[in-house]
């Protein structure tokens, strides 16, 4: 993974005749691939011991710890409002000031936010910001592409060189006194708001400071951290992509239920100012309804919201685009371009030679496999055989459906010279500006129901018409 990575003008000098850069000299040890000997120096131990050591003792000494059930329930609580520090606090409020809070509500998100151990706001949002920027690629934090353990965990476990990452604006951020507080003081926001308060609010209240630190404390840091992180693997993983499927942004309930709703990362990662995650009522938001509620409350104003017209069109481009690939894998028939031109009088010999050929709109089918299985019974079809059966197709004999002149374009071989219907729709094809809107993005056209070229738009009334 070269930091630098080869652009155009680079290729112009070979690279043998340059002498090395002394910047490049000191290589980050990102840089270097992990070996048996330095694979320790790759890791970081600080966050090893912050993200995976102290759960595990957690675990140990929650052994000899037992769970009271008020306990219980504050964890959980705590686990929520933690939660939702990271949520509505580092990630729509400052992150995407998708809404604005009042002074207390920032106070109480920069404070239950730094309980979830999870770095300042000001550390967050920068690299959450980059994460939206630079989406799948190197200079992505914690791109998904890089594994989904990576993602989750990979990226602060193991050592980043800082320099790769992208940047990011966080001017506001640095204009903003809750963010410099709780930055210059996040070790002791973290200590009291991570483990003393929780152990404080048990063990004044019911006499359970050590179940308090065990439970509401360590092992709710660890559960907190596991469910925010997954916003940054699972929600970059699993499920669909309703809005833009060129990156890896997904939307699924499960990641929904584990993360306070931001489990709709898909439409997060179009509409990333949008308050909301869930657009749909059913949808699990927790998160937006909290900030819902604060707004009610007078705590939080200026919810930013997408206009509807504008997520539908996202909506409706992506069905677009798959609706084109399925169309893409179906066999419409040879486009009528690359159809060779026949004299009537050949497309009169092979037929008389035993060649099932019929020809309808101008265009010649070769019916011979189809003959047996012709719904109508062999003996009409036949009677088409080596003639211009247009209007028996389309009405003097049997008004066929959609379905079979979309089977009967399977089976075109050939455009007769001259062919009526054929040189009017060329003609058309070039005198109608709006042609190009006919054609899907791989440049295919697209065959509306009832506009195949075989079907003749008033429907002929007898045979003798024709
Ligand atoms: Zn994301
Ligand atoms: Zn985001």
């Amino acid at each position: 993974m070269p930091s630098h990575q080869a652009v155009a003008g680079d290729l112009a000098v070979d690279p043998q005749f340059v002498s090395e850069p002394a910047e490049t000299k000191k290589v980050h040890i990102t840089d270097t691939p992990i070996t048996k000997s330095n694979w320790y120096k790759h890791v970081d131990w600080l966050n090893c011991f912050f993200i995976l050591g102290i759960p595990a003792l957690g675990c140990v000494a929650a052994f000899w710890t037992p769970l009271q059930w008020k306990t219980a329930l504050w964890a959980v609580i705590y686990y929520f409002w933690t939660g939702l520090g990271i949520t509505a606090g580092y990630h729509r409020l400052w992150a995407h000031k998708s809404y604005s809070a009042r002074l207390p509500l920032q106070i109480f998100l920069a404070a239950v936010g730094g309980g979830a151990v999870e770095g300042s706001i000001r550390w967050w949002s920068r690299g959450h910001r980059a994460h939206h920027r630079y989406t799948d690629t190197n200079k992505d934090p914690y791109s998904v592409r890089k594994g989904l353990l990576y993602s989750h965990l990979g990226w602060m476990v193991m050592k980043q060189n800082p320099k790769r990452i992208g940047r990011s604006d966080i001017t506001d951020l640095n204009e903003d006194p809750v963010v410099i507080w709780q930055h210059k003081h996040y070790l002791e926001v973290v200590a009291f708001m991570g483990l003393i308060f929780p152990t404080l609010v048990a063990g004044l209240l019911w006499g359970d400071f050590q179940g308090g630190f065990i439970y509401a404390g360590i092992l709710r840091i660890f559960f907190v951290q596991q469910a925010t992180f997954c916003v940054n693997s699972l929600a970059h993983w699993l499920g669909d992509q309703p809005f833009d499927d060129r990156n890896s942004p997904r939307d699924h309930v499960i990641t929904a239920l584990v993360t306070l709703g931001e489990g709709y990362h898909n439409f997060h990662h179009e509409f990333p100012s949008d308050y909301r995650n869930a657009i749909e009522w059913h949808q699990y938001d927790p998160t937006k309804w909290c900030i819902w509620v604060w707004s009610k409350l007078g705590l939080a104003y200026g919810l930013k919201q997408f206009r509807a017209n504008e997520i539908e069109k996202g909506r409706v481009q992506q069905l677009q685009k798959k609706l084109d690939q399925k169309r893409s894998q179906l066999d419409w028939g040879v486009p009528l371009e690359q159809l060779p031109v026949i004299e009537w009088d050949d497309f009169v010999e092979q037929s008389n030679n035993g060649r099932g050929l019929v020809c309808i709109a101008g265009i010649v089918h070769d019916v011979t496999e189809f003959i047996n299985e012709h719904p109508g019974g062999r003996a009409l079809i036949k009677s088409g055989l080596g003639k211009d059966a247009t209007a028996m197709f389309n009405g003097g004999v049997y008004f066929h459906s959609n379905a079979a002149h979309n089977l009967l374009s399977t089976m075109r071989v050939g455009l007769i010279r001259g062919g009526c219907e054929v040189e009017i729709w060329k003609r058309a094809q070039k005198e109608n500006k709006d042609a190009q809107y006919s054609k899907d993005e791989f440049g295919n056209p697209i065959i509306r129901a009832g506009n195949q070229v075989t079907k003749i738009q008033q429907p002929i009334v007898s045979a003798s018409a024709a």
